[in-house]
């Protein structure tokens, strides 16, 4: 990898696969996993300030509102920074793809790459309710399925138009998409 910090994205359905894959990425290179379910998880556990005002959303399927999610990512940016960076499941929406690219911009630094997990419907509803974590009892995978195609798919059009977006077929085993991921990613970065 060259001199500049490599900034990733995986974009997907809950359910596609980007944790997974984020912890295999990590076996192939060097890069800070930021997921901000994880945080938000860990906040909620530890019962900090952001876990109480991000309680009530992640139970609920909703997304946590945008000023408190972008508090931690500026936060993350401050101490990271120019670290080479691997977020999941964030931005989430287009107004914290644009805060991102800003703050980015800041430290200047600019998104590298946004790996595109595609995968249907029906598929990612299978893989929630066969992990069984309390957020994903039928009703909330549902509404969190919906609200990723409200208010993250427009996220596809924002990174391709950016000409940073990879599309990867995320069906099928964890190792197929990983490979599949590593070779695609590998064009993009060098
Ligand atoms: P995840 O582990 O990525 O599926 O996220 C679990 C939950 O955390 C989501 O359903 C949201 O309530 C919240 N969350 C995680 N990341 C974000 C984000 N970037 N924006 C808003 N809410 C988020």
């Amino acid at each position: 990898m060259g001199e500049r910090p490599v900034i990733l994205v995986l974009l997907g359905p809950p359910g596609a696969g980007k944790g997974t894959q984020g912890e295999r990425l990590l076996r192939r290179i060097a890069l800070d996993h930021v997921s901000t379910g994880d945080l938000f998880r860990d906040a909620v556990t530890t019962g900090s300030p952001a876990g109480l005002r991000a309680e009530s959303y992640l139970h609920s399927g909703q997304l946590v509102p945008d000023q408190v999610v972008l508090q931690v990512i500026e936060e993350y940016l401050g101490v990271a920074r120019g670290r080479d960076t691997c977020f999941d499941g964030f931005p989430r929406t287009r107004n914290q793809a644009e805060k991102l690219d800003d703050l980015l911009r800041q430290f200047n630094l600019a998104v590298t790459a946004v790996v595109y997990i595609n995968v249907p419907d029906d598929v990612a509803l299978a893989r929630l309710l066969s992990r069984g974590r309390a957020d994903d009892t039928e009703e909330t995978a549902r509404y969190r399925l919906q609200v990723y195609h409200e208010d993250t798919a427009p996220l596809i059009d924002y990174y391709r138009d950016a000409g940073v977006l990879i599309e990867v077929d995320g069906s099928g085993g964890v190792e197929p998409v990983a490979q599949r991921v590593w070779t695609s990613l590998q064009e993009a970065i060098r």
